[in-house]
């Protein structure tokens, strides 16, 4: 059988137009969809689309660092026809590109070669709660938001919670193992799975829903999905554990010198009695950014030299009782709705406002607790050892009001995808400005506080900085991915992480799952590397 397109044979056999559509410049445009896996899409009567306009949203991710083209995209609505569609594209050799809420920061969900994006957001379905179990089954395209909705007409929640939640799928959320705010509370998302169906790369299907809680017998399967990134199957839908509902909480902003200090202030409310819901913390130049944008004051500006900003969430019923035993520290506290979600707009908008800086580059680290403020440490240093990108730029104090009005805004819309491509016609001339440090790297850090997480925001950095400060994390024993996976971003890094045995057990399971390499080729490992 031939290939669809064919600029480089490649040693899998699978259609490679050439390198990933990363840096300057778009790949190469990709050739039609084969006549016979249109005629089998069409047999199957599932609508597929090649129009490239319709196709250039899907194309590029949130961060649009990472683009590469599609020969189509088709959204299947149930198991059955994602089957059909794997077995379709392995007839015609296509490869095929799995696409969730497309919120993913690492270049994992989109293609890097002409291929089938398939979309999983018709897979919707909403089974009703099962309250006994603490379960519902939901398909894999449902959002983080509308699954918390569900959650809540059971008087019951869904423990992952992110940034992200109004485009994010559950079937993203278990292909990348996401983390988000709830962690210390929940943990993250491989906690949360109860069971799933899944297809295979050649179209059959596994089935793990409505299994008993208890049920040790061999491998983790379910388990195996979780942070596989879309290399192993094809996820179409999830049981996942609810919780109870927490009581009303209180909010409060803490001025803390390091993260030392911040671990141990969070530490001690979760001695307390009431669950802590969210320990998180942004560094004090990004919190000023962020009330620069948003037209508030900066929580920090009487407590310098505090270094640090931390955010705690604690159930206490809105009395404030929660964060009694930190009370020294406090500069905001917040226990109304309305208040509370002003509190958070400073650690929640940091994500979308970097996203505003060209050559943003993001890393997603994590070092254990005792290790933090020195990774912090190697990480500054690692960047202003760097050469700078004269591409970075400073956000001005007049463009950022402009983007917290829009952040503001977005907030209250019923979302989508909201990533760089989004910006309101006009906005990115009227954003940026040229700021007094703009030929050195900037540095941003906000993040998980109790998961030893930060992500790192580096602006105006070259490639090489960006790989600088990932091996200082690696050499102080970190992990160069705490929640995002690795995608394409960091493919060649996984040795950072992984030993070479380790790697090689990777290459193995898929292999065997996906000899011909069909789901998301590029992404994670790659299979035919040695
Ligand atoms: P996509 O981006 O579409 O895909 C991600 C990967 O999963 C790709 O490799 C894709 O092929 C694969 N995939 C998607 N669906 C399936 C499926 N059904 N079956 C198999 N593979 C699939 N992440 C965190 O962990 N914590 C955070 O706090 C966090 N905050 C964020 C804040 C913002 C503003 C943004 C933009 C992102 C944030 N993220 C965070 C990253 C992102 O939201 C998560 O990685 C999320 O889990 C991705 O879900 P998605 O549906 O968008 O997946």
């Amino acid at each position: 059988m031939s290939l669809v397109t064919t600029p480089q044979p490649a040693a899998d056999g699978w259609s490679h137009s050439g390198a990933a559509g990363r840096g300057a410049g778009r790949a190469d445009p990709p050739s039609d969809l084969p006549a016979g896996l249109g005629d089998a899409l069409a047999a199957a009567q599932i609508p597929f689309v090649t129009d490239q306009a319709v196709l250039a949203g899907h194309c590029v991710d949130w961060t649009g660092r990472w683009h590469g083209p599609a020969l189509a995209s088709v959204r299947p609505r149930s198991t059955e026809e994602v089957a059909l569609v794997l077995v379709a594209a392995r007839a015609a050799r296509v490869a095929v590109q799995v696409q969730g809420g497309n919120t993913g920061l690492v270049g994992g969900s989109v293609p890097d070669r002409p291929c089938l994006l398939l979309l999983t957001t018709g897979l919707d379905r909403l089974d009703p709660v099962d309250p006994g179990e603490r379960t519902a089954v939901v398909g894999a395209g449902v959002t983080a938001a509308r699954l918390e909705a569900h959650a809540r007409t059971a008087g019951l929640h869904f423990g992952v919670d992110l940034a992200s939640r109004d485009s994010a799928t559950v079937g993203g959320m278990v292909a990348t193992n996401a983390g988000g705010i709830g962690v210390c509370a929940y943990g993250m998302m491989r906690a949360q799975l109860r069971g799933l169906v899944a297809v295979l790369a050649d179209g059959r299907v596994v089935r793990s829903v409505g299994r008993p809680r208890k049920d040790n017998c061999g491998y983790d399967l379910t388990g195996l999905l979780a942070g596989s990134e879309g290399t192993l199957g094809v996820i179409t839908e999830v049981e996942v554990a609810l919780h109870p509902r927490p009581a009303a909480s209180t909010v409060g902003l803490l001025a803390v010198p390091d993260l030392a200090a911040a671990v141990e202030l969070a530490r001690r409310v979760q001695r307390g009695r009431s669950l802590l819901l969210a320990a998180e913390v942004v560094d004090a130049a990004a919190v000023a950014r962020a009330a620069d944008a948003l037209g508030s004051a900066d929580p920090l500006r009487r407590e310098r030299p505090a270094q640090w900003l931390l955010l705690l969430e604690v159930a206490d019923g809105g009395s404030a009782e929660g964060l009694a035993d930190v009370a020294d520290h406090v500069v905001a506290v917040a226990t109304t709705p309305a208040d509370r979600q002003r509190l958070w707009a400073v650690r929640e908008m940091q994500a979308e406002l970097h996203s505003r800086y060209p050559g943003l580059r993001k890393l997603d680290v994590s070092v254990r607790l005792a290790d933090l403020d020195a990774a912090v440490a190697a990480i500054r240093s690692a960047v202003a050892g760097g050469p700078a990108e004269p591409a970075g730029r400073v956000l001005s104090h007049e463009a950022g009001q402009v983007l917290g009005e829009r952040v503001a805004e977005s907030a209250t819309e019923p979302s989508g995808h909201r990533g760089p491509g989004d910006v309101p016609e006009g906005l990115p001339e009227v954003m940026f400005g040229a700021g007094p440090d703009a030929d050195a790297p900037q540095i941003a850090f906000f993040g998980h506080l109790l998961d030893g997480n930060l992500h790192v925001q580096l602006v105006g950095a070259s490639e090489a900085t960006e790989r600088r400060a990932i091996e200082a994390v690696a050499a102080a024993g970190g992990s160069i991915s705490a929640e995002h996976g690795i995608g394409r971003m960091k493919r060649d890094q996984l040795h950072l992480a992984r030993s070479a045995e380790q790697i090689d057990w990777m290459r193995a399971i898929k292999s065997t799952v996906d000899p011909q390499g069909l789901l998301n080729p590029g992404v994670l490992i790659d299979p035919l590397r040695t």
